[in-house]
């Protein structure tokens, strides 16, 4: 079974830079090699990519200067219906954690586009455990700019950490390696948040916020875009 899966990822191709990529697919192997669970079941979840993220993220050095501090949550107002791709995994924890403060005040209190894990007073993220990786890898030297790039304005300086960029490829070869045989979705942070302060149940709330496949690879395509950025 792992002989075959291993095979699979070997053979799976993503869109992303070549290193990026190479990272992923050595993380995915070696995370066959090393999990006691059901292998199949967290590449299809997204157990594999976001274990694999959260590795890289904690052997990680702070990057210097980061304006990130409780409380400023420009980067917690979320652009257009979709806030940011999460894995299956990672929505069935947000999830869980919303449920109990459905039907309280939230985010979209203090701004209309913010995110419901939001609390309106504080400012602080009432998930902040099961906080998924766009959010625990988006960070910004000025918080000026994220103030900028929440209303609109394309600024630089805000953005994601690497982990990021390889917690994405990692699901695209895991969507890669289970062609036909189990579905890799992906979902929207602010859709799945809003239905789990609504109230809704878990099914409610993935089947509201499960992505088009084609989202995937829109996102990994501006990761490639923002990869190629850093390079120039
Ligand atoms: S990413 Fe920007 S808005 Fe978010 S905490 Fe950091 S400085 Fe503040
Ligand atoms: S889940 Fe938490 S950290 Fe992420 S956007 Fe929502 S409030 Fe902000």
């Amino acid at each position: 079974m792992k002989t075959a899966l291993r095979d699979r990822i070997g053979k799976a191709r993503v869109s992303t830079v070549p290193s990026v990529a190479a990272r992923a697919r050595m993380a995915l192997l070696a995370y066959l090699d090393t999990t006691s669970g059901d292998a199949v079941a967290d590449l299809a979840d997204g157990t594999a990519a976001t274990d694999i993220a959260e590795a890289a993220l904690s052997g990680a050095p702070t990057p210097p200067g980061l304006a990130c501090a409780q409380g400023c949550a420009f980067c917690c107002i979320l652009s257009g219906a979709d806030g940011g791709t999460m894995t299956e995994a990672e929505a069935r924890r947000l999830h869980a954690a919303l449920a109990p403060l459905a039907g309280q005040s939230d985010g979209r209190a203090w701004h209309p586009k913010a995110c419901p894990a939001l609390d309106p007073e504080t400012r602080m993220c009432r998930a902040y455990e099961a906080r998924p990786m766009i959010c625990r890898t988006y960070v910004s030297t000025d918080a000026d700019a994220c103030a900028q790039v929440a209303e609109g304005t394309a600024v630089t300086g805000p953005g994601t950490l690497g982990p990021y960029h390889t917690y994405l490829a990692a699901l695209g070869l895991s969507r890669a390696a289970l062609k036909g045989t189990r579905r890799v979705a992906t979902y929207a942070l602010s859709r799945l948040a809003a239905a789990a302060v609504s109230g809704d149940d878990i099914d409610t709330a993935l089947n509201a916020a499960r992505h088009k496949p084609g989202e995937l690879d829109a996102e990994l395509r501006r990761s490639k875009r923002d990869l190629g950025r850093m390079k120039t």
